[in-house]
C-alpha cells in the first residue's frame, strides 16, 4: 500500500504526518510546535483563527487536525461538526483538545464528530503518538478508496471491452450483420420465447438474384459492394429493436422478426425487395439494363410444444425456391 499515489494529497509516506492545529491561543501553537519540531515526517500548521480553519485545512490537506474547544466568536464543537459536513474534510481525525477531563464535555465532541480527546497541554510523547497513530490510518484510508477507485475504473473498462468483443463475435465482417452463429442462437431463443407465449415468429430467407454471374462480370471486389448495400437494406427495414437482421451465409441474409403476423412480414419482405430494386445497382443479367435483385422467401409460425426453429428455416427456404422459380425479383409465401 505505501507506494499507490493519492490523488493531489503532498503526504504520500504513510509515515508522515500533516497537522493543523486550530487555536486562539499563540502560546499554545507555540508549545504544540516545539513539541514536535524535533519529530521526523511531521508538518505542523497553525492557525488562530477560527473563522479560516475549514478553508486552511482544505488548502493545506492536514493528516490530522488538532481542534481546540473554547475560542472566541467560534465554537470549537461547531468547527468540528463543519468538518465534518465539508466533503474535502469530512474524513480527516480530529484530535479535540479541551482543558478539562470532563465525560459531557467529551461525549459532546465525540457526538460532533471527533476521533480523539485530549486535555490541553498533552504529554509530548502521548500526543505525537496519537497523532502518527491517526495520520496513519487516515492516510490508509484515502489509499483504500485510491484503489477501489482504480478498481472501479478497471472494472468499468473491462466491462466495455467484454461489450466491444461480444458485439466482434457476434457480427459479419463484411457486412457488419449478425453473424450466422448469432442468427442461430438468436432464432432459437425467440423460437422458444414464441413457444412459452404462443405467439408468432416470422422469418425472411433472401437471397441475392444471379449474383455468380455478377461477380463473374464485376468481380469479387463489386461483389462485395454490392453485398454490402443489401445488408444496409436489409438493416434499414428493420423497425422494432427485435428485429434482427444477419447475413446467412455467401448471397444469402436472413431477418427474424418475433411477433410478426404472416401480414406484417409480407410488409416488410415487399419493402425490402423494392427498396433494393430501387437502388438500381447495375447488373447484366438477365439481360441488358437489368438491376441487382433480391428473391425473399418467407414463413410464419406459432411453435408447436417441442418443436424445433428448423422447421421455420426451412419453410422460409421453401418460400425462397418459390420465388426464384416464379422469375425471381418477388417474395414467395410458404
Ligand atoms: P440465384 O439467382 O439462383 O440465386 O443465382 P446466384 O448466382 O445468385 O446463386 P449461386 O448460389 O449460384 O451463386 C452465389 C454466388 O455468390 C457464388 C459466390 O461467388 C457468390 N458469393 C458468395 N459469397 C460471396 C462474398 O462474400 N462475396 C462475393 N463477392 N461473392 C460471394
Ligand atoms: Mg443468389
Ligand atoms: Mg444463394
Amino acid at each position: 500500500m505505501n507506494d499507490l499515489p493519492i490523488d493531489g494529497f503532498p503526504a504520500t509516506n504513510e509515515n508522515s504526518a500533516m497537522v493543523l492545529l486550530v487555536d486562539d491561543q499563540a502560546m499554545i501553537g507555540e508549545a504544540v510546535r516545539r513539541g514536535l519540531a524535533l519529530e521526523e515526517n511531521i508538518d505542523f500548521h497553525f492557525c488562530a483563527d477560527p473563522h479560516q480553519a475549514v478553508a486552511q485545512a482544505i488548502r493545506i490537506k492536514p493528516t490530522v487536525i488538532l481542534q481546540d474547544l473554547i475560542m472566541p466568536g467560534l465554537d470549537g464543537l461547531s468547527l468540528v461538526r463543519e468538518y465534518r459536513a465539508n466533503p474535502a474534510t469530512q474524513d480527516i481525525p480530529i484530535i479535540v483538545l479541551s482543558t478539562k477531563e470532563d465525560p459531557l464535555v467529551k461525549s459532546a465532541a465525540f457526538a460532533a464528530g471527533a476521533n480523539d480527546y485530549l486535555v490541553k497541554l498533552p504529554d509530548n510523547i502521548e500526543l505525537v503518538a496519537r497523532i502518527r497513530y491517526h495520520s496513519r490510518s487516515y492516510l490508509t484510508l484515502l489509499q483504500r478508496d485510491e484503489a477501489y477507485r482504480a478498481l472501479r475504473v478497471s472494472q468499468q473498462q473491462l466491462l466495455d471491452t467484454n461489450l466491444v468483443l461480444q458485439r466482434l463475435m457476434n457480427s459479419d465482417g463484411l457486412t457488419g450483420l449478425s453473424n450466422r452463429r448469432h442468427f442461430d442462437e438468436y432464432l432459437e431463443l425467440e423460437w422458444r420465447r414464441a413457444m412459452r407465449d404462443q405467439t408468432q415468429v416470422s422469418l425472411l430467407m433472401i437471397d441475392v438474384d444471379y449474383f455468380k454471374a455478377y461477380n463473374d462480370s464485376f468481380g469479387h471486389l463489386e461483389g462485395d459492394e454490392a453485398l454490402r448495400k443489401v445488408a444496409e437494406a436489409i438493416r434499414g427495414c428493420c423497425s422494432r429493436p427485435s428485429d434482427l437482421p444477419a447475413r446467412y451465409g455467401g448471397e444469402e441474409f436472413a431477418l427474424v422478426l418475433p411477433n410478426t403476423s404472416p401480414g406484417g412480414a409480407r410488409l416488410v419482405a415487399e419493402k425490402l425487395r423494392q427498396t433494393v430494386a430501387a437502388m438500381k445497382i447495375p447488373h447484366c443479367t438477365p439481360g441488358e439494363g437489368a438491376h441487382l435483385t433480391v428473391s425473399i422467401g418467407l414463413a410464419t409460425q406459432t411453435p408447436a410444444i417441442g418443436s424445433h426453429c428448423r422447421n421455420l428455416i426451412s419453410a422460409a427456404d421453401k418460400g425462397l425456391y418459390q420465388a426464384k422459380d416464379n422469375g425471381r425479383n418477388q417474395v414467395g409465401i410458404a
